[in-house]
């Protein structure tokens, strides 16, 4: 069987895949980018039909390129942030091989070995480019068998998909939030199990929570809070952008539970603790005003004061009062739509490189099995590191990491 031999193999074309190419390219580093489906297959065929990038197009984008159909504060659909980076890709002249698959890879001497699902690839180099999102997590508690319709918001289209009735929807981080919303709107009765949450403002003093992530650092922090590590982050950029508060959600007709923590003979249990989830949740949108206002004040800047942000309304009965449990076929729920997250998967990657929870060891992306790097991952070099603008930055990092070993090796 023939070997194709390239100098940098990137596993993936998605937005980090591409980045990467793009710099690659600018340091002369010959390489080849393989995708198992399509350019940014993520975007198609793993997001719900109308979302909406969760950052306005001045921000959500690569430096090189502007997002022709949205304003530079319009939140760009996910169909159009495909078009954007197979765009993208054309521009940089990404040579982006799609409908291939690495299978495994492994090392032999000093290459590396990808056997793919069209043949073998040797490498000097690999970057693993495949996505923050890997596989879907659904904590297992509630049986298939239980007859309820259970889909991961990855999966999750339109309201039209789920069978007529009330949706229990578990996870209340930027897709839950959306994804109650959409379905509340179209006639269903909704219910939202709401963990642990960070909610910023969407805009204030005139600058959207983007802007303020900036101007106060936080965009370059390198990790993340112990006790935020499991806290989701809940914005939304649907309809032009708004504050995500779980007071209009309940008010709309939304029912607000705590965690979902069990679930026995078809009824759902709840831990009691909503109130306490939308008071700290409140208290991460309070504390970024207040940062805010310090910013402004010592910066002299010459923003509108927004005392308003700072009122919260009072809390709903569904939260004061909580449900402990719901019996799902009493309230005619006929799907639980789970909004929990991701994993990572790595299944194909053949290398002494895992920590033991299984996370790559790695600085910045940089792997300790050498020639081998890691891109596109939260939290890879600091918070931007998982976003569009963000894996751009990391990308260049790496790639001159790459072309500087390169020129090392020449040089010997
Ligand atoms: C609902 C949702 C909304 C988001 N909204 C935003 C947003 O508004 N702005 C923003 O900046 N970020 C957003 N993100 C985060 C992030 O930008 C996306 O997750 C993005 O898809 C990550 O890009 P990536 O290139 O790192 O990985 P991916 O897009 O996951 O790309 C990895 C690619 O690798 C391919 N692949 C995987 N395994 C293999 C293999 N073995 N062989 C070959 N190919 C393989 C996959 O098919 C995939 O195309 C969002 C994420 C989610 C889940």
């Amino acid at each position: 069987m023939s070997v194709e031999k390239i100098d940098t193999l990137i596993i993936g074309g998605g937005q980090a895949g591409i980045a990467l190419s793009e710099h690659l390219g600018g340091e002369g580093v010959p390489h080849l980018v393989l995708e198992r489906g399509r350019i940014a297959e993520r975007w198609r065929s793993e997001r719900w039909d109308s979302l909406v990038a969760n950052g306005p197009a001045w921000h959500d984008r690569f430096p090189n390129r502007e997002f022709s159909a949205t304003g530079p504060d319009g939140f760009t659909p996910a169909r159009e942030i495909v078009s954007y980076l197979v765009g993208y890709a054309e521009q940089v002249g990404a040579p982006i091989r799609e409908g291939v698959e690495v299978k495994s890879l492994t090392r032999q001497g000093d290459v590396f070995v990808a056997q793919t699902s069209a043949g073998v690839v040797e490498a000097k180099n690999v970057v693993a480019a495949t996505g923050p999102f890997q596989r879907v997590v659904i904590p297992p508690l509630v049986v298939a068998s239980s007859g309820i319709v259970q889909i991961h918001s990855a999966h999750y289209k339109n309201p039209a998909q789920l069978p007529a009735g009330a949706v229990m929807v578990i996870g209340a981080g930027s897709s839950g939030v959306q994804i109650a919303d959409e379905l509340r709107k179209s006639g269903r009765r909704v219910y939202l199990s709401v963990g642990p949450h960070d909610r910023p403002p969407r805009r204030y003093r005139g600058r959207d929570f983007v802007w303020w992530l900036g101007a106060l650092g936080m965009w370059d922090a390198k990790t993340v809070a112990p006790d935020m590590a499991h806290v989701t982050i809940a914005v939304s950029g649907a309809e032009g952008g708004h504050t995500v508060d779980f007071r209009n959600l309940a008010a709309a007709g939304i029912t607000l539970v705590g965690r979902s923590v069990g679930c026995e003979n078809g009824v759902l249990r709840f831990a009691p603790d909503i109130e306490a989830n939308i008071r700290a949740g409140d208290e991460t949108y309070l504390s970024m005003l207040r940062a805010a206002d310090e910013y402004v004040r010592a910066n002299g800047l010459d923003l509108p004061p927004e005392p308003a942000a700072h009122e919260l309304g009072p809390l709903p009965d569904c939260v004061t009062q909580p449900l402990a449990t719901l019996d799902l076929k009493a309230a005619n729920v006929t799907a639980i739509v789970w909004a929990t997250g991701y994993g990572l998967d790595f299944g194909w990657l053949k290398l002494d490189v895992f920590d033991c929870a299984g996370n790559p060891r790695h600085e910045r992306g940089v792997s300790a099995v050498p020639g081998l790097y890691f891109l596109g991952l939260a939290w890879l070099s600091r918070r931007a590191s998982p976003f569009i603008w963000g894996v751009w930055h990391d990308a260049a990092y790496i790639a001159h990491h790459i072309a500087t070993h390169r020129q090392a090796l020449a040089a010997e």
